[in-house]
């Protein structure tokens, strides 16, 4: 037999054949592959070397190994509201239980623009811009699926959400990294470098992810750097893409702001959002994005032939949930600032260095103080002898060096769980 190149397999792959049950003629056959090819494709896309599977989720799996008090990977150990709970039971009692339309159920997608429009003064579309996915987890993805191709690049900010790495690569974009610099004082915010934002856009720039409030630093961008990042994306016609799961959860006066709601940017802006941190219900993967028509239906395209749909009893108390009164989320943002100040002083009393966030639920703190060699050291001690996990501060940098000296601790906890924690630290060596 002669040998076969890959055209040549192209092309028997595709043949068209005569389907005597349905009469179609462009039916795929699979003929025996020959041996030499069969070897080539034992080896594994050459994206995924790229990457590692999720630090964050593995510290979980390490506190479950060694009983630790799990302050690594972000999800609350307490009750969902009862009412949200309530409407999911019902859904499902009601025989909610096939595919939802698959860029999400009309009842969610309406309450979404209903809310966006409360929250942020923008009317949205709700057949057209809105596209509910598994999470914003499959919303980010699915969004540079969608608009990204090789070649592009994409600006981020370093420490950033350890998704946006692997996301980027598997979209075939090249990220930039931009940093944000540590406050300097102890009750000072993170800061990044004008210049080094502006370099890292050119001809190439695709898109910028934002994080506001931001995983893993507890940074909240303010107007007037939105108002920079907004001039830039209109001087190099970059898409944003925001990621702001976290708009509930701020502190100190602080206010979240959609950078859709800056003039300029409703029609070069992709929102991402979702139910797991405002509901607390990180199990359920309802999240969404708010996008143009034309950029929601490429989004559309990719989201129904990964996932086909979010689970739609959930997104039927999806909507029960963006309903809830104004005194919720106030009530949401208090309980989580008492849990900030209880790790902040739980941290200080056990000899960290931390740097007070500002929003979300995570605390990065430098751990120079203890003389480990390095963050995945300092990290492996805390949960197999102290029975404390957290994340290495590398998991959120390009270059693990960059978060060698820095670890993220979670307090989307119970007071109990946050207490204990606290016992255990005091152990901590010094
Ligand atoms: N956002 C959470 C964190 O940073 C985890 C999200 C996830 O694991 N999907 O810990």
């Amino acid at each position: 037999m002669e040998p076969v190149s890959l055209e040549n397999c192209e092309q028997l792959v595709r043949q068209p054949t005569s389907d005597s049950l349905t009469g179609s003629s462009n039916v795929l056959v699979f003929p025996k592959v020959p041996e030499q090819i069969a070897h080539r494709k034992a080896s594994l896309s050459s994206k995924v070397e790229h990457f590692t599977e999720s630090v964050i989720r593995e510290m979980t799996r390490q506190a479950m190994l060694y009983g630790a008090i799990n302050l690594a990977q972000g999800f609350p150990d307490f009750s969902a509201p009862a009412e949200i709970k309530r409407a999911a039971q019902q859904a499902i009692a009601a025989d909610i239980n096939q595919y939802a339309i698959t860029w999400g159920a009309k009842s969610l997608r309406q309450a979404i623009a209903h809310k966006f429009k409360e929250w942020q003064g923008i009317s949205l579309d709700p057949e057209r811009e809105i596209t509910v996915c598994c999470g914003s987890t499959e919303a980010m993805i699915s969004t540079l699926l969608a608009v990204c191709n090789a070649g592009d690049e994409v600006v981020i900010f370093e420490p950033f959400y350890e998704n946006y790495g692997p996301d980027a690569i598997l979209s075939g974009a090249k990220p930039q990294f931009v940093k944000l610099h540590p406050p300097e004082t102890p009750g000072g915010s993170w800061t990044f470098d004008e210049a080094a934002l502006r370099k890292a856009f050119c001809p190439q720039t695709k898109a910028i992810i934002l994080n506001t409030p931001n995983n893993p630093t507890g940074k909240v961008f303010t107007r007037e750097e939105l108002e920079l990042l907004r001039d830039l994306c209109l001087e190099f016609d970059v898409l944003a893409i925001t990621d702001e799961i976290y708009e509930h959860i701020v502190y100190d006066g602080e206010r979240h702001i959609s950078l859709a709601s800056l003039e300029g940017m409703r029609d070069r802006t992709v929102t991402i959002n979702g139910l797991s941190k405002s509901y607390s219900v990180t199990g359920w993967r309802v999240g969404w994005t708010i996008a143009p028509p034309a950029i929601s239906n490429a989004i559309r395209k990719v989201h129904d032939f990964l996932t086909v749909g979010a689970p739609a009893p959930l997104q039927e108390a999806g909507a029960t949930a963006l309903e809830l009164p104004r005194h919720y989320y106030q009530q949401l943002a208090e309980s989580y600032r008492e849990r900030r100040d209880q790790i902040m002083s739980t941290l200080v009393e056990a000899g960290f260095h931390p740097f007070l966030p500002r929003g979300a639920y995570y605390v990065m703190t430098d751990i120079t103080a203890f003389g480990f060699s390095d963050d995945i050291r300092f990290t492996e001690y805390l949960v197999k002898e102290i029975g404390v996990a957290a994340v290495p501060g590398s998991s959120f940098y390009h270059d693990p060096r960059d978060g060698a000296r820095q670890v993220r601790f979670a307090f989307c906890k119970r007071d109990q769980t946050l207490a204990e924690a606290a016992r255990r630290l005091e152990r901590i060596r010094r």
